[in-house]
């Protein structure tokens, strides 16, 4: 298991007036870019609106996407650049940036390697749904991807002295006349601060958890709840627009298919359940769709039945090879039989076709050949054996596509494609990678990837 430490936050009054950078947001890609820039021996700062560092990043689950790496030929997998972005272009449904899009395949395998040399090891493989080929790299030393990456970033960043203050709510940026950015925020206590940089970096985020914003682009999916934090609500999006920023894809909102939601919150089921084998059945015990299709066609085909939820079934086996269901079970999102009768019973499901479907399912594994419906990826058990589990899931709202215009090189872009200059952007803020449907696994990529990216550039042009 990973040594953490105990995260001690920097006071805003032990905070200098001036920095190099200024990065906006303690999430995956704040983190990464402050860490990169620390050690290209710039003077940054990390500003955070909530309690503590993380965000949605703390809440990854499933793992990292990422092509010709050595863990795949490792495990003997020969995959390249250009499957990597086949694979995103058709699950985004071809209206991907491409120029963003190329960048990012051909460099989410050196942040990997950049991860190691972090002391952030992600040395196993699993699959997200509209890959063709294992590439969500994880840690074999947690359950869950999130935690760890943004914990061993701290680790580091306490190593470097490098100042990361919470409870910071930035309100606005503006530059002078010389071109330096005044970034002003506020703490807990409502009392105002300012900060002077020669650049800033915007990680805010997503705005998943915001009303206002999904009610504006998308007010047909404002009844799902959301699998998001509480501080995803586009304040980066704001805060660029008012130095004349350029939006994309606002109404391209992701709604993920497996979300636990019986009670008060809403626990996404990483998509590496399906991945390791798991399938889903409908309230008639019926399966229903290609489980590893992309998360927009499996939450159609969820929403095109009687009732718009289903139920993730798998046998206990399948813990070994998904840790996070291990933790789910501990939670409560689970219901056990030992046998398929007992499971349908736990279910209310009707038993005689549920036996018919786990027959069916078994077959299809046997022969490697899903011809119900052409499921090409995942046939690893045919769940023979019980113990058997299952979790009740239904679609909610996970991710936003859209965000800041930027260029390959994460640089915010104006209404004219131009540079806003000295503004950089990575990371879920910014819009147009993943088109019109994100596939698990390239978010987290993208925070490492355009955090470097962003770190370097700003590093290039002080
Ligand atoms: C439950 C869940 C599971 C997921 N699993 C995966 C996975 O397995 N693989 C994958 O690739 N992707 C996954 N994702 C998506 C991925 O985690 C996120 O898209 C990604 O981590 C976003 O990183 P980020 O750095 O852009 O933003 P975040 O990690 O959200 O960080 C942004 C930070 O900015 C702060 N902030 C916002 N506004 C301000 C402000 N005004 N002032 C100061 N601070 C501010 C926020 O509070 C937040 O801490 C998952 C998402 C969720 C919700």
């Amino acid at each position: 298991m990973t040594e953490r430490v105990e995260f001690k936050l920097t006071n805003i009054s032990d905070l200098s007036e001036q920095y190099d950078v200024v990065i906006i947001g303690a999430g995956s890609t704040g983190l990464t870019s402050a860490l990169e820039l620390t050690e290209l021996g710039k003077k940054v700062v990390v500003l955070e609106k909530m309690e503590k560092p993380g965000g949605n990043s703390m809440r990854a689950s499933s793992g990292m996407n990422a092509a010709e790496t050595a863990i795949q030929r490792r495990e003997g997998i020969i995959d390249s650049y250009q499957s990597f972005y086949d694979d995103t272009y058709n699950g985004g449904g071809k209206q991907n940036d491409v120029e963003m899009l190329k960048y990012f395949a051909s460099h989410a395998d050196s942040a990997v390697e950049w991860l190691k040399e972090h002391d952030v090891v992600l040395d196993e493989i699993t699959l997200t749904g509209g890959m063709s080929v294992k590439r969500a790299h994880r840690p074999s030393s947690a359950p869950a991807i999130g935690g760890y990456l943004i914990h061993q970033l701290l680790n580091k960043l306490v190593e470097e002295n490098v100042p990361v203050v919470c409870q910071a709510t930035v309100e606005s940026i503006d530059r002078d006349a010389a071109g330096r950015f005044k970034v002003d925020f506020v703490n807990a206590e409502d009392q105002k601060h300012a900060l002077d940089s020669a650049a800033v970096i915007l990680a805010t985020g997503g705005f998943a958890a915001s009303n206002d914003l999904v009610e504006k682009y998308r007010p047909d999916l404002v009844h799902y709840k959301t699998t998001n934090h509480p501080g995803a609500t586009g304040d980066g999006l704001h805060l660029a627009e008012n130095l004349g920023a350029q939006l994309v894809d606002m109404d391209q909102i992701q709604v993920h298919p497996t979300v636990y939601q019986d009670g008060d919150h809403a626990f996404l089921i990483g998509e590496m359940v399906r991945g390791e084998g798991a399938i889903l059945v409908n309230q008639d015990g019926e399966r229903f769709v290609n489980e590893l299709d992309t998360r927009k066609v499996v939450t159609d085909a969820i929403n095109a039945q009687e009732r718009p939820d289903a139920y993730l079934v798998f046998n206990a086996e399948l813990v070994k090879r998904a840790s996070a269901v291990g933790f789910y079970d501990h939670i409560g999102l689970v219901k056990h039989g030992d046998t398929i009768d007992e499971l349908a019973e736990a279910l209310k499901l009707p038993v005689a076709n549920l036996k018919a479907t786990m027959q069916q399912w078994s077959g299809a594994v046997s022969e490697q050949n899903d011809e119900a419906f052409g499921r090409t990826m995942g046939l690893i058990d045919g769940f023979e054996e019980g113990p058997y589990m299952a979790i009740h899931i239904a679609p909610a709202i996970h991710y936003t596509m859209g965000g800041l215009k930027t260029s390959p090189k994460a640089e915010v872009l104006n209404k004219n494609f131009v540079p806003i200059k000295g503004l950089y952007a990575g990371g879920e803020v910014a819009g147009g990678l993943h088109g019109n449907n994100r596939i698990g696994g390239n978010s987290i990529a993208e925070t490492v990837v355009f955090g470097l990216q962003a770190a370097r550039q700003a590093f290039k042009n002080l």
